[in-house]
């Protein structure tokens, strides 16, 4: 649809709100998120973990999804989260799909808008990519069907050939449409979405685009209001119109958001508690004078 012209009215519960994060980073990464932005969505988001946590447990109840995938950082064990938060949201019946890492900030007010321009039984990838051209891949089969289950195939080419995609990076935040999500079932659900990536061998977000760019066809459409600390955070004006932000290193230096607010720097090194006060200045543990 045309830009700020709303096609579908949508609320926070057509939100299916995935975060992908591990053991290791729940207190270091996860807490942040509850404090903030997980805080005013809690009902909509769920978190994708690799282990128990009886504190977490808590505080989350059944939002919080112990996958039991391997803790490894490896390709097998990120693509058997990435199928979980598929299956997870196949089963909400809800209308978007939206993954987020654990060190992004999610707006959700301006994401409700922009996914308000599509329609959710439309097809709909939406994110941004990692790189200036679209990725290469090889996919590794010979044979033209792999079993999956008893009766159900997976169908891929006949000869191994080199398939060029664009993918939205993981790591800016991206989104499914349920018109789409619903198409990519064959290479995604049940288990199937683990054997898609082994077929390509590439990262979890990379066989997203692979479902959805070079078997089914469905371009990735870019926003510049996702970010990930691939870019610089400097540059990243109109806080409050970003979909998503991230924070990182780069050559030991701090790649954040620039926002002035309530917190210095040294309080507050991912700057995610300023941006927080910024947008929900009633926050109780926003200063009060900031809330002037
Ligand atoms: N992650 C994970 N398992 C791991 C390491 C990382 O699930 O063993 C998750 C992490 O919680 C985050 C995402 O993968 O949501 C990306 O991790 P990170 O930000 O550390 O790496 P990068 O952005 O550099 O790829
Ligand atoms: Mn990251």
């Amino acid at each position: 649809g045309a830009p700020g012209r709303p096609a579908e009215r949508l609320s926070e519960a057509d939100l299916f709100i995935a975060v992908k994060t591990t053991g290791r980073y729940h207190g270091q990464r996860l807490e942040l998120l509850l404090d903030t932005w997980i805080s005013r969505n809690a009902p909509h988001t769920y978190v994708f973990t690799d282990g128990e946590d009886e504190k977490l447990r808590k505080k989350m109840g059944p939002q919080l999804i112990n996958t039991n995938c391997s803790a490894a950082h490896s390709r097998q064990a990120l693509s058997c989260k990435m199928a979980l938060e598929y299956d997870a949201f196949m089963n909400s019946g809800k209308k978007w799909f939206c993954h987020v890492d654990d060190d992004n900030y999610l707006n959700v007010p301006p994401l409700l808008r922009l996914l308000s321009q599509f329609g959710h039984a439309q097809d709909v990838y939406l994110g941004r990519p990692s790189l200036e051209r679209p990725i290469e891949a090889t996919e590794t089969l010979s044979n033209t069907e792999t079993v999956i289950g008893k009766d159900e195939f997976l169908r891929f080419r006949d000869i191994p050939k080199q398939v060029r995609f664009w993918f939205a990076t993981g790591g800016a935040g991206f989104c499914l449409s349920r018109g789409l999500a619903l198409k990519m079932k064959p290479w995604a659900s049940d288990g199937a979405f683990m054997a898609t990536a082994e077929h390509i061998r590439l990262p979890d977000d990379c066989t997203v685009g692979y479902i959805a760019e070079a078997l089914l066809g469905v371009s990735l459409t870019r926003s510049p209001l996702f970010h990930s600390h691939l870019e610089n955070l400097d540059l990243v004006s109109d806080i409050n119109k970003q979909v998503t932000l991230s924070y990182g290193t780069v050559d030991n230096k701090r790649n954040t958001v620039n926002v002035r607010g309530p917190f210095s720097v040294h309080e507050d090194p991912t700057r995610f508690r300023s941006v927080h006060c910024l947008l929900y200045p009633d926050t109780p543990w926003c200063p009060s004078a900031w809330r002037l």
